[in-house]
């Protein structure tokens, strides 16, 4: 049994803290929401009455934050203060590179062992603890941080030093933000020429356009494997979400001086989509936009 201290028990925070807690380990969890405390102690969890509380007696701590801003608070304020030197420190949100070296350096400043280890998968994944982890962090502390997020991971891979993890992440999701649009223009096109949607998603799927938006989550409904286009594009990966990671993107790249194109492209219509009020829909409902077709998603 581990005790581990778990900070931001939102949408993900929830279910990957009661999977801590279903491997027997000793979770003490904060949220600045009282429900969702509650919500974790019904899971198996106790309640800690602040940050300062929960990671007292940790040899794990975890946080699943909304953002850069708060990430840097909680550990520049509070983590760092009270926590034991011993404790490995594991954030979890997705959040702007420069954010999470930061962090890391005051970490290490202090003494402690920190990783940043955002993840791909949603909600579900969540709750079923089967998250992919991409970890920045030291070579030597990476079984260690493999270990402590196993109850909630399907795969945990080392990505390299601090901030490599968030760096993995937002080039992983520019890529999928950018590959969803070809997908959705390719079948917006294909319906325009006259071809059936199952006969091009059957075509693409063995051809060289093969990619993960069209095989496994295609965006036309009825067609492939089960997704949230089935379900009038609700649950999944919102849009609002697909922006906030093009967004962290792009202002990378811009401080990286790397140009980014495609994504500064992928940026703009994802931020137009989200002008529309579709930022609660799923990501791949943007194939509307592209056949102009925007009213049937009201
Ligand atoms: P969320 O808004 O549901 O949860 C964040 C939680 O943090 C909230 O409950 C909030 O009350 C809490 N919080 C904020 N400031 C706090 C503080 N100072 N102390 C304690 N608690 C505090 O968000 P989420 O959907 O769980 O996402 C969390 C992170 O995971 C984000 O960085 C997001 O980008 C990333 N992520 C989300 C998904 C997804 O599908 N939701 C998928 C992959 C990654």
């Amino acid at each position: 049994m581990t005790r581990i201290a778990f900070i931001g028990l939102g949408n993900m925070g929830g279910g990957m803290a009661a999977n801590q807690a279903k491997a027997q380990h000793h979770v003490m969890a904060f949220d600045l929401s009282a429900a969702a405390v509650d919500k974790a102690v019904a899971a198996g969890c106790h309640a800690a009455a602040s940050v300062a509380e929960a990671v007292a007696d940790a040899e794990v701590v975890i946080t699943m934050l909304p953002a850069g801003p708060h990430v840097r608070a909680v550990y520049g304020e509070q983590v760092l203060a009270h926590a034991p030197r011993s404790a490995l420190l594991i954030d979890c949100s997705t959040i702007d590179v420069e954010s999470a070296r930061a962090v890391a350096q005051q970490a290490k400043a202090a003494g402690f062992r920190f990783a940043d280890a955002p993840v791909s998968g949603g909600i579900m994944a969540a709750e079923a603890g089967t998250l992919a982890f991409m970890v920045g962090c030291e070579a030597a502390d990476f079984p260690a941080v493999e270990a402590a997020l196993a109850p909630m991971s399907r795969v945990t891979i080392h990505a390299g030093e601090a901030g490599a993890g968030q760096a993995a992440k937002i080039c992983n999701n520019m890529l999928l933000g950018v590959s969803m649009l070809g997908t959705c223009e390719a079948f917006a096109l294909a319906e325009k020429l006259g071809l059936a949607a199952d006969r091009f998603f059957e075509i693409a799927s063995k051809s060289s356009g093969q990619c993960w938006s069209v095989s496994t989550y295609c965006p036309v409904p009825g067609v492939g494997p089960s997704t949230p286009a089935d379900h009038g594009y609700e649950g999944g990966f919102a849009t609002a979400m697909m922006l906030k990671d093009l967004k962290l993107a792009q202002d990378a790249a811009a401080k990286a001086g790397a140009s980014t194109p495609m994504g500064a492209q992928a940026e703009a219509l994802y931020a137009l989509f989200d002008a529309n009020g579709f930022g609660g829909k799923d990501f791949s409902a943007i194939i509307e936009l592209m056949r102009g077709r925007l009213g049937e998603l009201r």
